[in-house]
């Protein structure tokens, strides 16, 4: 049972964390064995649009290549099909098969306090939300609920609300870090199905890859939680971190 408390909260989203640059060799690693190499792969790299994920996505880029971005606010997922397909479009084929490896990852802050939620940002005095999204979404869920209805003048928050929102039950508000893990989820499950829906007869491996990234004070982002697997042929694969 995770220890409920903010010191709790910290600890437990910290208990397993890696250095961004720790994690992004360890994919190179890993990915290798099973025939993924930054060569004969495209990125998909999902992250919130926070200047803060600029550096994990800079480091996932050195070693992987540009990505194909398909992230929105939280690092939920809504390019849907067409995206994929355009992005299917731009993958390696050299030996027949094409190859994506999908990097999925919402993210949250830390302070110095440990408080959960809150970062440090550069040039400001005060810590600010991280992510400002998902803390949105969850000062919502304190009140009455509303119907979920797409926003044209806040598309993405709103498409995060219809998402998200019947994924927790009524009166139930949850932490930033269960609603991280619930972005988490919901943006591998539906890169899962966009990938379905765009490949045709086309012969894609893809790799998931996903965890949260953690901001710490002083600009050190760690990275937390990662889970792995990847799809060859149709075959699921569990990859150990
Ligand atoms: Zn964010």
């Amino acid at each position: 049972m995770p220890d409920p408390t903010p010191a709790g909260e910290a600890a437990g989203l910290l208990a397993d964390s890696v250095a961004v640059d720790d994690f992004v060799t360890w994919s190179e690693w890993a990915l290798a064995r099973v025939g993924f190499r930054p060569s004969n792969c495209l990125a998909l790299v999902d992250v919130c649009r926070d200047e803060l994920m600029a550096d994990f996505d800079e480091q996932v880029s050195h070693v992987w290549g540009r990505p194909f971005a398909i992230g929105s606010l939280a690092g939920l997922v809504f390019l849907g099909r067409t995206g994929l397909q355009a992005a299917l479009s731009h993958v390696p084929g050299e030996d027949g098969r094409h190859r994506f490896v999908a990097f999925c990852f919402p993210h949250i802050g830390i302070d110095e306090d440990g408080t959960v939620g809150r970062v440090q940002r550069r040039g400001m005095s005060r810590a600010s939300v991280a992510c400002g999204a998902l803390a949105a979404f969850r000062s919502e869920l304190t009140g009455p609920r509303a119907e979920a209805v797409l926003d044209v003048d806040d598309v993405e928050q709103s498409l995060l609300r219809m998402r998200l929102g019947p994924l927790v039950p009524d009166g139930y508000v949850p932490s930033l870090t269960e609603l991280t893990e619930l972005a988490r989820a919901s943006a591998v499950a539906d890169v899962h199905r966009f990938v379905d829906l765009a490949r045709g007869h086309e012969p894609v491996d893809v790799a998931y890859i996903s965890g949260t990234v953690v901001h710490l004070p002083d600009g050190v982002d760690h990275v937390a939680a990662v889970q792995a697997e990847v799809v060859i042929d149709g075959v699921l694969i569990p990859l150990p971190h």
